[in-house]
């Protein structure tokens, strides 16, 4: 493309609230086949909130979420955010946790009140040589293929309850899926979260393809594969653990209200952070390759 289309398209993208990086992005763009997006905070709002706290037989629903929240207290991450506002939500009064840790893309661990104490997802689970009875794995595909995310609290390494958040979806986002859908785009979604609560999100919004419990650092591999398949693909993600796929792919996106590795790792970044801005993006890099044909 000319200096002068680029530096058009560069100012109507600002103007819509996307920024472009330069003309390589622009122009890689056109020719993307596949759009992956991130779940969290890309296709949904981000700000999951705390739905139910389901106690193991022997367990109160005031202590189970306690202890979580105690833990959580250390995290950055939203689905902690969820579990402390909802003790807050409570008046439940939080303890001290000591040996905090954050497993990446699992949970997180600790000591509250002298017990050992964990609360994450299966992948969690499995590290900790613990398996929930068929019950209380019902229970959580349940709630999973409604669309929440259900975590595991373990205390001393026996299941003492679950605890389920949902995130909403964002309002732009089934307009913009399918205006995306409309210029060719083939929409795959990547997600840390379980399968079944993916599949139920995916089907909602009529995405084509999902890979889930993704760990972060194997999101850039999903991407890699693709393009080893001849395609080329364009990565919308918000989050710090996304900056890596951002990178690989062929356009990286970043939603303005994530994380700013992600935004130093993209080609795109949408100001308002929804996929409206992907939509415009889309339209500019065709008509500013299309003038120089
Ligand atoms: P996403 O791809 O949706 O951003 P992450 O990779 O951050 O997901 O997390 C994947 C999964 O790991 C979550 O769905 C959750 O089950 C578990 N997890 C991650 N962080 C935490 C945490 N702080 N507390 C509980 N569970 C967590
Ligand atoms: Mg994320």
């Amino acid at each position: 493309a000319t200096p002068v289309s680029i530096m058009t398209a560069t100012g109507r993208g600002a103007q819509a609230g996307v920024l472009i990086k330069n003309a390589e992005a622009l122009e890689r763009f056109a020719r993307v086949d596949t759009l992956i997006v991130d779940k969290t905070g890309t296709l949904t709002v981000g700000k999951p909130k705390l739905v139910a706290v389901v106690p193991s037989d022997d367990r109160d629903e005031d202590e189970v979420l306690r202890l979580a929240a105690s833990l959580e207290r250390g995290s950055e991450h939203p689905l902690a955010e969820a579990i402390v506002a909802g003790a807050g939500a409570r008046d439940i009064s939080l303890a001290k946790a000591d040996d905090f840790e954050a497993i990446t893309g699992k949970g997180v661990t600790g000591t509250v009140d002298g017990k050992a104490v964990a609360l994450g997802n299966a992948k969690l689970l499995e590290d900790m040589g613990v398996s929930p009875d068929a019950g209380v794995s019902d229970d959580a595909d349940t709630r999973r293929d409604a669309g929440e995310t259900v975590m595991y609290l373990l205390v001393d390494e026996r299941i003492a309850g679950l605890i389920s958040v949902a995130d909403p979806i964002k309002d732009s986002t089934p307009a913009a899926l399918e205006a995306l859908h409309g210029l060719g785009l083939r929409i795959v979604m990547a997600t840390g979260d379980n399968a079944r609560t993916a599949r139920s999100v995916a089907s909602t919004l009529g995405i084509d393809d999902l890979h889930a419990e993704v760990l972060p650092a194997d999101k850039a591999d999903v991407i890699k594969a693709l393009q080893a398949e001849g395609h080329r693909v364009a990565m919308a993600g918000d989050g710090v653990n996304d900056a890596p796929a951002l990178a690989q792919a062929d356009v990286g996106i970043a939603m303005g209200t994530g994380a700013d590795v992600a935004i130093e790792s993209a080609g795109f970044t949408l100001v308002k952070g929804d996929l409206t801005g992907i939509v415009r993006a889309r339209r500019l890099s065709v008509a500013t390759m299309r003038n120089i044909r």
